[in-house]
C-alpha cells in the first residue's frame, strides 16, 4: 500500500506536472567563473594554454580551419589528428566564484518549470557540478545536470521541445529561458530553435525562446536578453 501511494505520488508529481517552461543554464561563466585552463599540444609540437572559453573557441576554430574540419565541435577530429587536448581542469570545479546575478534567478524555482544545467563539459563533471550547487545552497534534486560533451546545444534543446506532444499536436513547452555566455552557443540555439522548419508545426502559438546572455564587464556581470 505504501509503495502504491508512493508510486501514485510520483505519478502525479512527475507525469501530470503541467510543465510549460524549461529553464536551461550553461555552467562555466554563467553560473560560476572558474580558474580552468585547457592545455593543447599540436602535432607539430607547438603548445598553447587557453584560459577562457573565447580563447579555446578561437584556437579550435583556427585549428579546424587549418586542418579542413567542419564539425560543430572539432575536438574529436583534432584529437584523431594527434592534437593532445587536456581538459582535466573541467572534470572538477576549480576555484569557483559564484555569479550571483544568475544564481539568484536559478534559485527561484517555479511549479510549471523544469530546470536544467547544460554544460559542454564531459560527463565526468556532473558529480562535481552537483556538489558545487549544494555548496552554494541550491537543492540539486530540483536541477538536472546534462553534459552535452561538445554536441550542439541547439540540437539538444530542439529534441527537448519535441519530447512531449500534447493532444493538439503541439509541444507542452511554451517557453524556454536559456542562460549562456558563449555567443557561439547562443547563435546555435537561436538558429536551431527559432529558424527550424521541423519545429514550426509543433511549437505552440505563444511559444517563446528567451536568451539571456551573461556578459562580463569591469564592474562584474550583466544580463542582456532577447529572443524569438
Ligand atoms: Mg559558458
Amino acid at each position: 500500500m505504501k509503495l502504491l501511494l508512493e508510486n501514485w505520488r510520483k505519478f502525479i508529481n512527475e507525469e501530470y506536472e503541467p510543465i510549460t517552461t524549461l529553464r536551461i543554464f550553461d555552467f562555466d561563466e554563467t553560473i560560476a567563473h572558474t580558474r580552468s585552463e585547457i592545455r593543447v599540444k599540436a602535432p607539430n609540437g607547438s603548445e598553447a594554454t587557453l584560459g577562457s572559453q573565447k580563447e579555446f573557441e578561437d584556437y579550435m576554430k583556427d585549428a579546424a580551419a587549418k586542418e579542413g574540419i567542419e564539425a560543430f565541435d572539432a575536438v574529436l577530429e583534432l584529437q584523431e589528428l594527434g592534437y593532445q587536448i587536456d581538459f582535466s581542469d573541467f572534470s572538477i570545479v576549480k576555484e569557483p566564484e559564484e555569479i550571483t546575478i544568475v544564481t539568484d534567478i536559478l534559485k527561484s524555482f517555479s511549479e510549471d518549470s523544469k530546470t536544467y544545467i547544460m554544460t559542454a563539459r564531459r560527463g565526468n563533471s556532473i558529480g562535481p557540478i552537483i556538489d558545487y550547487l549544494e555548496d552554494i545552497g541550491i537543492d540539486s534534486t530540483q536541477v538536472r545536470v546534462m553534459a552535452t560533451q561538445g554536441k550542439s546545444k541547439g540540437d539538444v534543446i530542439a529534441t527537448m521541445i519535441k519530447q512531449k506532444i500534447m493532444d493538439d499536436g503541439k509541444s507542452n513547452i511554451h517557453r524556454i529561458e536559456y542562460y549562456e555566455d558563449s555567443q557561439k552557443n547562443i547563435d546555435d540555439v537561436f538558429d536551431k530553435v527559432c529558424n527550424n522548419e521541423l519545429l514550426r508545426e509543433i511549437k505552440p502559438e505563444d511559444f517563446e525562446l528567451v536568451v539571456i546572455k551573461v556578459i562580463k564587464n569591469d564592474s562584474g556581470y550583466k544580463l542582456d536578453s532577447f529572443g524569438c
